[in-house]
């Protein structure tokens, strides 16, 4: 499969893959973490969402 963020074959690395519930296909695949950790940041999926965790608290 082709990585999510940067269209590699993932199976060349260290795959990471991610599924919208815990017994399904896999949604998204990356690379490693760092194509992961990229494509969270392009899309900007770490904020806006319902978590309200604060490192000041
Ligand atoms: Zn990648």
């Amino acid at each position: 499969m082709d990585c999510t963020y940067c269209g590699c074959a993932v199976e060349a690395h260290d795959p990471v893959y991610l599924s919208t519930t815990p017994d399904g296909d896999p949604a998204s695949q990356f690379c490693n973490y760092g194509c992961l950790a990229a494509h969270v940041d392009a899309a900007d999926l770490a904020t806006g969402t319902a978590c309200n965790w604060s490192p000041a608290e």
